[in-house]
């Protein structure tokens, strides 16, 4: 589904992302790991719009979309999740969801904000859209909860739901896991793993949780020092000697 060919991101003489090529297949949960500063981010920036590659191609199903936009991705279906900005914490859960299928950005949010009070109906059924998706993550008793007001797992969980108000088909996780709880690590998994099976997405997910990784994700791509290392099951990466001497030199 996404080929990555090539891939650089240099800033200044410093390449954090050096000639990566990989593939996320199609209904697959991708694993992507690496020490810390391998170019992880930075790759998912890159192909998700946010920062433009120096060099390099990505393709979407044959389709080229190096350098587009991320609202240009959003309306392709391959969204990178954010954290919740500033100024939507003081809106509740629900709020949150229901302005989403706009845009993920700033400007156009505001927009759809002011927009969607004149149009009543396209409320409800974006109420009804965002109840459901509450449900499907076993978070409804937080609807009316201030978004500002959740745990960091809570957070993760509402930014998975934002993907599901759209059509997403393949959403990229930079650590999901990064300070959740076990119990919350867990509804995560669960969600990612139902998203993948019952509504068809594909995800790419960055964790340095390896129980996690192995439990989810089918490949693993290690990532060291902007390029890619390895790939295969999680249990053929753990027993690779150039991934084992990746994580022990940092
Ligand atoms: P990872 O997510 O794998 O930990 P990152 O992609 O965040 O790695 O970073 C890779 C390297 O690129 C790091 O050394 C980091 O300091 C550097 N880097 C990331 N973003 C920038 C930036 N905006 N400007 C300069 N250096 C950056
Ligand atoms: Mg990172």
């Amino acid at each position: 589904m996404i080929v990555v060919e090539d891939l650089h991101r240099h800033f200044g003489g410093f390449r954090a992302v050096d000639g990566a090529s990989l593939q996320i297949a199609t209904g697959s949960i991708t694993g992507l790991i690496g020490p810390n500063g391998a170019g992880k981010s930075t790759l998912f920036n890159v192909i998700a719009g946010v920062l433009p590659p120096t060099s390099g191609r990505v393709t979407m199903d044959g389709e080229d979309i190096t350098g587009l936009a991320p609202h240009e991705l959003f309306h392709k279906g391959l969204l990178r999740t954010f954290q919740i900005a500033h100024e939507f914490s003081s809106m509740t859960v629900r709020e949150n969801l229901m302005m989403v299928p706009a845009g993920q950005t700033g400007e156009t949010l505001w927009n759809a904000w002011f927009r969607r009070a004149a149009i009543r109906a396209e409320e409800a059924a974006l109420r009804a859209k965002a109840d459901e998706v509450l449900d499907f993550l076993t978070i409804s008793h937080l609807a009316d909860e201030k978004a500002g007001n959740l745990s960091g797992g809570q957070k993760k969980l509402l930014e998975l739901g934002r993907t599901m108000m759209v059509e997403a088909k393949v959403v990229f996780l930079d650590e999901v896991g990064a300070g959740v709880n076990r119990t919350l690590l867990n509804t995560i998994g669960d969600a990612i793993v139902r998203l993948n099976k019952e509504r068809g997405y594909t995800f790419c997910v960055i964790e340095h949780d390896m129980d996690f990784i192995g439990r989810l994700c089918d490949p693993v791509i290690v990532m060291a020092t902007g390029k890619v290392l390895a790939q295969g099951s999680a249990a053929h990466i753990m027993e690779n000697e150039a991934v084992i001497e990746a994580y022990l030199g940092t």
